[in-house]
């Protein structure tokens, strides 16, 4: 659930990520749009999916990249979408709860507001004052009375979901498989791929094939938690 970074935040900022395709339903993708800007990975903290998932992005101790000359002190929440009629109730469920939870980690020192207060930009689409019950000065209106419990995505990559790959494979499955290896992330699944695939495996115990299925994504995942989780 929400943990309260140690850097001073009085400000949160809701997104959309102008996108309704399936495929960028995660932090993944937001993480490698941002990086073909040439910035550092994902600039949001927080990404609700379209079931209302709730995804962990950029570090919380990172101010974030979102709100250009506004990001300093805020924490920046993105949710899967980009027509209004397509963002679901899981969603705003998700954030109500979500805010609520940061609302209460701040005693209500804390104020929301929408990216376009700040740009002139059309994001989020949706509006987001009456699904958080803000009043004129951004303050929250809802209570955890009226809000559901938030279902955390196990990992920023689902194993399930994963594409098996080899060896001649490109795209950003293969991008996201080499920032799980931490080698150079070009999209490409070339020798110094499959060499590292096949160390790791034989490393995890697993058939030194170079092939990545279910059982290596997941032994990648896993790897990756504990790596984060220890630093
Ligand atoms: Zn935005």
């Amino acid at each position: 659930m929400f943990n309260k970074p140690n850097r001073r935040v009085d400000r949160v900022f809701i997104h959309c990520s102008a996108s309704d395709h399936a495929n960028h339903d995660n932090v993944a993708t937001m993480d490698r749009w941002h990086r073909e800007r040439g910035w550092s990975g994902v600039g949001y903290h927080l990404f609700i999916r379209k079931d209302g998932t709730l995804e962990a992005g950029r570090d919380l101790e990172r101010a974030p990249a979102a709100q250009s000359g506004h990001n300093r002190g805020s924490i920046a929440i993105c949710l899967h979408g980009l027509k209004l009629e397509k963002f679901t109730t899981a969603q705003f469920d998700t954030l109500k709860s979500l805010s609520v939870q940061i609302n209460n980690a701040y005693s209500g020192a804390v104020t929301f507001h929408g990216h376009r207060e700040v740009a002139a930009k059309a994001c989020p689409v949706f509006e987001y004052k009456d699904v958080l019950a803000l009043n004129e000065f951004g303050q929250l209106g809802l209570t955890g009375a009226n809000t559901k419990p938030l279902i955390a995505a196990t990992s920023s990559t689902d194993s399930n979901n994963m594409p098996v790959l080899r060896r001649g494979d490109r795209g950003s499955a293969v991008a996201q498989l080499q920032r799980l290896l931490m080698i150079k992330d070009d999209g490409i699944f070339g020798p110094k791929s499959d060499a590292e695939v096949r160390d790791f495996q034989t490393t995890q115990g697993l058939v030194r094939d170079g092939v990545v299925g279910k059982n290596t994504w997941a032994a990648l995942i896993a790897n990756d938690r504990v790596v984060h989780d220890g630093g």
